[in-house]
């Protein structure tokens, strides 16, 4: 059996990152800087007022207090946005505005909550410090510096900055783009009422959600019986569209297992054994157009615990992502397990972050999604591990958004 250690290699070899695209801002998001940026301008562009008020020479107003207010005439009104060049002549004050350019002369802005607030004349009732609520160009960028670096995740701060630039696009690390096929002849669509041996189908859209969250993009959700030609004509029809594709379904020991019969041996999909539960069989490898296939198990635990361990890891390295695996943490068994010798186990668990505490939640059969919908994490527990008493300490992966 291979490790489950090898085959996250495998599969992460598979997937790899597209070319770098340059996209507008708000496509950016999220996405991986593929280039640094370099600022065209400085930030503030220009001196301005931090607060609405007075622009005043300092000089003009030493001494100024409640008891001695300094009298001044308003020369100019300055609100943001104003464009003209304006000079303070001394002996005079500029109502000035947030964000409203300094004037050439101005030293200090006095808070308007420290005037009369007057229109044709100001009286001045506190002392400024020189310099008071005057934002400096440039001192917070300064332009021709490196404001943020390839392989840095575009967030929203990062998108205000860039914006504030006056850059308009960025090259980034494109999403990877996946089709979802999930097969099996006994599958139907909600809506569709239940003959006797049929299911509903609940892979696609938990796989689907699974590769969105992991920052990808679904190219379609498809459901597919257990027909080796309808299987490959489908793959065919979204080759050009398609960077990976992920199948659940039809790749066990069994007869009609699609995935395996349309690959056949010696295609271009490795149909493996893993060490893991759940999750046991799996398969990856290329297409015949090309495109990265992984194939996971059918049962809806096993897929999507798959997805968890060899995929999503894969996808984020894939899209420049610095961190791409789950955090890890350990916390203390609230109650004894036991697990299969020779198979790295993956339990479903309930952590408490506060106690620093884990339940395992649910049998550790792979059909019973129930407890996986209310896990927040996966207990990992090593081939050579067969029992965990009371109070061990347990690795798990933190699933929590
Ligand atoms: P298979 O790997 O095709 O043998 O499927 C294993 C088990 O998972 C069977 O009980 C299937 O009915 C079930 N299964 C496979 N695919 C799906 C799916 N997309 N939705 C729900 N159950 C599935
Ligand atoms: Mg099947």
């Amino acid at each position: 059996m291979r490790s489950v250690a090898e085959h996250q290699r495998v599969v992460s070899e598979l997937i790899t990152a597209r070319p770098a695209v340059t996209v507008g801002l708000v496509d950016a998001a999220g996405l991986v800087l593929a280039h640094d940026v370099i600022a065209g301008l400085s930030l503030p562009v220009f001196d301005n007022s931090s607060m609405d008020g007075y622009a005043v020479r300092y000089d003009d107003v030493t001494g100024a207090s409640v008891e001695n207010p300094v009298k001044l005439p308003v020369a100019e009104d300055i609100p943001a946005g104003r464009t003209d060049a304006l000079t303070l002549a001394a002996g005079t004050a500029h109502r000035i505005m947030t964000g409203a350019p300094m004037p050439t002369g101005a030293t200090a802005v006095v808070a308007v909550e420290s005037t009369d607030g007057g229109v044709e004349t100001v009286a001045i009732t506190a002392t400024p410090k020189p310099g008071q609520h005057i934002r400096r160009a440039g001192e917070d960028v300064a332009a021709g510096s490196t404001v943020l670096h390839a392989g840095q995740v575009v967030g929203p701060a990062a998108l205000g900055l860039v914006a504030a630039l006056g850059i308009g696009e960025l090259e980034v690390i494109p999403r990877q783009r996946v089709l979802v096929i999930s097969t099996g002849s006994e599958l139907v669509a909600a809506g569709t009422p239940l003959r006797p041996g049929q299911i509903y189908e609940s892979n696609a859209v938990m796989l689907a959600a699974a590769v969105r969250d992991a920052g990808a993009e679904v190219v379609a959700t498809v459901t597919c019986d257990d027909d080796a030609a309808r299987f490959t004509a489908l793959l065919d029809s979204y080759a050009d569209r398609t960077d990976l594709i992920i199948t659940s379904g039809g790749v066990s020991a069994g007869a009609y297992e699609v995935v395996k019969d349309a690959f056949g041996t010696g295609g271009g999909v490795e149909f493996v054994k893993v060490a893991m539960q759940p999750g046991m069989p799996q398969g990856a490898g290329r297409t015949a157009t090309g495109a990265a296939i992984v194939t996971l198990p059918g049962n809806p635990v096993s897929a999507l615990v798959s997805f968890e361990v060899f995929i999503r890891p894969a996808l984020r390295a894939a899209m420049g992502c610095a961190h791409p695996h789950r955090p890890v943490c350990t916390a203390v068994l609230v109650e004894a397990l036991t697990s299969p010798a020779g198979r790295r186990q993956f339990r479903r668990g309930v952590y408490d972050r506060d106690s620093g505490t884990v339940v395992s939640y649910g049998p550790p059969a792979s059909h019973h999604l129930r407890w996986l919908a209310s896990a927040d994490c996966l207990l990992d527990i090593s081939e050579d591990v067969t029992a965990l008493a009371v109070g061990e300490q347990v690795e798990l992966w933190d699933l929590a958004p």
